[in-house]
């Protein structure tokens, strides 16, 4: 059980002449028995701050402590912490029992029955006992992933790191193993940290998550935080699946027009007095928020004409644009309700669902 903080973290990496920074002065406290996910787009550093509290990469400034002890110059051996791959990471030549022995002997100085034990132990946990045998080639790719997990699980390391274990799974064994792995982290309370590029993974896992844009931290919230007050654009428009429709729009007095186009949208006054004296905002709405009526009537709806539906069982996803401009907004509709190209509706985007940014800093101000 340990908590594991990360302050003012960063890592630059020599290219020739450029430096790359890689990690930019990231700073989380990950609480003892938490699950964090690590989000972020490919090359946004995830994996490079994994590495670095594994002990397998340096930290070129900051502190990474467990339990308030430093641990920056700790050998990676010595740091009480299993580390699960993407890649599995399996001798081949070992079978199971040996594979998951392997980890044990290298931290423990457990006598040869007490390893034993604890493999069987641990074999029970993930249902991998009839497999102890077998050798990796003989496993399905599924059962691989729990051999990887259980060897880091057998060392009960006081800090699990897992670096997109589920993403050479096909889609059906990942929904099944996220699920197993939510599980099982309940059930060991051992703190976590697991790196995805997947924001569906990020949301439904995580009790927190740290989203990472070019090294730097944009926000360390729950997901429903994340979902529902993003702190700037970058998140607004990373989590939410469709994402978030965004629209250039400029303040006048106490109403917003919505660039290139004759539409205004009224402010009430508890949302202008959020705006201070920014003119140029995005104005952003999700497109589950988005209600599609058949007559409007408030001065929020906007007619609009729809240009394509995907009907997709449990919902309609469509795409719309708004009348007599070449502006489109994705919207979600309740899948019972039949919708077709052509239609006309009235778009109406309540004020209590829409988020406002700063356009040049892209921070948000309501
Ligand atoms: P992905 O999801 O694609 O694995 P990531 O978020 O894990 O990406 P990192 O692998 O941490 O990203 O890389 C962050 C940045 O650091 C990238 O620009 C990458 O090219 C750079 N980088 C990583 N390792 C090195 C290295 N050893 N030398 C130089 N640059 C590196």
């Amino acid at each position: 059980m340990a908590n594991l903080t990360l302050d003012n973290v960063t890592k630059r990496f020599d290219d020739g002449d450029d430096q790359i920074v890689a990690v930019d002065d990231v700073s989380i406290d990950i609480d003892d028995g938490e699950f964090l996910v690590l989000v972020g787009p490919s090359g946004c550093g995830k994996s490079t701050t994994l590495r670095m509290i594994a002990g397998l990469e340096t930290v070129s400034d900051g502190t990474i402590s467990i339990d308030g002890e430093r641990i920056n110059h700790v050998p990676a051996q010595q740091r009480d912490i299993a580390m699960v791959f993407q890649s599995y990471a399996l001798y081949p030549h070992m079978t199971v029992r040996e594979n998951m022995r392997f980890g044990l002997e290298e931290s423990t100085d457990l006598d040869k029955t007490a390893m034993n034990a604890a493999v069987e132990e641990t074999a029970e946990l993930l249902e991998i006992a009839d497999l102890l045998d077998r050798k990796p080639s003989e496993l399905s790719g599924g059962q691989q992933q729990r051999v990887a997990l259980g060897r880091a699980i057998v060392r009960d390391p006081a800090v699990f790191l897992m670096d997109e274990p589920l993403s050479n799974l096909d889609a059906k064994l990942r929904s099944g193993m996220r699920m197993e792995l939510q599980r099982l982290q309940n059930d060991l309370g051992v703190t976590t940290v697991y790196v995805t590029h997947d924001q569906t993974e990020a949301m439904t896992m995580g009790d927190r998550i740290a989203i990472l844009d070019d090294g730097k931290l944009q926000q360390v919230a729950t997901p429903l935080e994340c979902y529902h007050r993003p702190k700037n654009l970058f998140v607004a428009g990373f989590i939410g699946e469709p994402a978030m429709n965004f629209f250039d729009v400029t303040l006048e007095e106490d109403r917003l027009l919505l660039e290139g186009t004759s539409l205004e949208y009224p402010l009430s006054s508890t949302v202008r007095e959020d705006l201070g004296d920014t003119t140029d905002l995005i104005l952003g709405i999700r497109p589950e928020d988005v209600e599609l009526l058949e007559s409007g009537g408030s001065v929020h709806d906007f007619p609009v004409e729809v240009d394509v539906v995907e009907p997709m069982g449990n919902e309609n996803n469509l795409l719309a644009t708004f009348a007599e401009t070449d502006l489109s907004i994705n919207a979600i509709t309740e899948g019972m309700r039949l919708m077709r190209d052509g239609e006309r509706y009235a778009a109406r985007l309540p004020e209590s669902a829409i988020h406002l940014f700063d356009r040049s800093s892209g921070q948000a101000l309501h």
